[in-house]
């Protein structure tokens, strides 16, 4: 059996005719850049987050630049966040000359640990970016809380999260402003790269789509230097195709999530691995499937003989990553981001999955260990 990490191809032939006639019309109207789609795929995300205003931006990293933009953040500013994450989370804070502050995460959901918080934040500190990690929101109330009382704004990385809530609130709308990744392996993803932000305050919207355009409300009168960052026609007319199914496939990997459960759970594999926690008030959308394991770099390679594709999110915490020597952390900083490093390993969980295969990964993984 062959099971890709993420298969797109099912889900593309389903829609296919519906997609190719989306792009023709777009094609046909030949305008490109911003227009009605645009403007209809930001309403359509609005309405589906129950935010006020949604501003298509050109991918997820620039939602998180424009955020940060529109919030003041400058160089010798800090934001706070964690080194469990993509590049981008902590890449856009640098790209202002502004300084990330890592906290470390909870080893149960890989998320920030609102513990750790309050400690890190100084006279400098001017943002905090949890990041909602494999499709499940960070404790947005502890976190909005400590904020508060420090007059911070809060950005959610929501990039893996579209459609996950938090006591039934949509990722999009439990901080001050939140960034979603329109990436292909996204949830939602395009035909390429795109972003999107959310927020329900008008001004901080108003400011992202001014500073999308080089810092200009009225053409050629700029106000603020901005970047050009805008979401493509062509992938805004993909995108209000395949936002119509998105709940349908976070069902899909919710199911596959709850069938992985039982079956890891009837091979007994209970003191070899631990599978995702999903926490009380949590609506996790599962953008990835991602359980820790011993012998981490032996199993994802008799995996891979086996055909069975998987991934590690993530293994060199940013902490530690080169470019970040400057930063002046060293091995050990954060004990949870560095272990999870070292263990995770994340399986295919994508919804056109069948059984049978789902049953594969479980037999494929037993026998790994049977053998040790
Ligand atoms: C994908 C991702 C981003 C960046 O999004 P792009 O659209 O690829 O620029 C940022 N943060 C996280 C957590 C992501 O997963």
């Amino acid at each position: 059996m062959n099971i890709p990490l993420l298969d797109l191809k099912a889900q593309y032939q389903s829609m296919r005719s519906e997609i190719l006639a989306a792009i023709e019309a777009t094609c046909d109207e030949q305008g490109f850049i911003l227009g009605p789609r645009v403007v209809a795929l930001e309403q359509a995300v609005a309405t589906y987050t129950g935010s006020a205003h949604g501003i298509g931006v050109a991918s997820g990293s620039d939602a998180l630049l424009l955020a940060l933009m529109a919030l003041g953040v400058k160089a010798g500013d800090e934001v706070v966040t964690v080194p469990f994450t993509f590049f981008a989370t902590a890449g856009a804070i640098s790209r202002l000359g502004a300084k990330p502050v890592f906290i470390d995460i909870r080893p149960d959901d890989f998320n920030m640990d609102p513990a750790l918080l309050e400690r890190a934040i100084t006279k400098r500190t001017k943002a905090i970016i949890p990041v909602h990690l494999f499709g499940q929101c960070a404790d947005m109330d502890a976190i909005n809380a400590i904020a508060r009382r420090h007059n911070i704004g809060v950005i959610e990385d929501a990039c893996q999260a579209i459609g996950a809530r938090q006591k039934g609130r949509h990722a999009g709308v439990l901080g001050d402003v939140a960034c979603f990744s329109f990436f292909p392996s996204k949830n939602l993803g395009g035909f390429g790269d795109a972003g999107m932000v959310t927020t329900n305050d008008k001004a901080l919207a108003e400011s992202i789509a001014m500073l999308r355009v080089h810092g200009s409300r009225v053409r050629y009168v700029h106000e603020a230097i901005g970047i050009n960052s805008r979401l493509d026609a062509l992938q805004a007319a993909v995108l209000l195709v395949k936002l119509k199914h998105l709940d349908q496939w976070a069902e899909g990997r919710r199911r596959n999530a709850a069938r992985y459960v039982q079956l890891f759970s009837e091979a007994k594999l209970a003191d070899r691995l631990t599978l995702p926690a999903v926490g009380p008030d949590n609506f996790h959308v599962f953008n990835q499937f991602t359980i820790r394991v011993q012998k981490r770099d032996e199993l994802r390679s008799y995996l891979k003989d086996q055909g069975v594709g998987s991934e590690v999110y993530y293994p060199l915490p940013l902490h530690l990553q080169n470019c970040y020597r400057d930063l002046g952390y060293q091995k050990g900083a954060f004990p949870q981001s560095e272990r999870a490093a070292e263990e995770v390993l994340s399986l295919p969980i994508y919804a056109e999955l069948s059984d049978e295969q789902l049953q594969y990964v479980v037999q494929t993984i037993a026998s790994f260990y049977r053998k040790r």
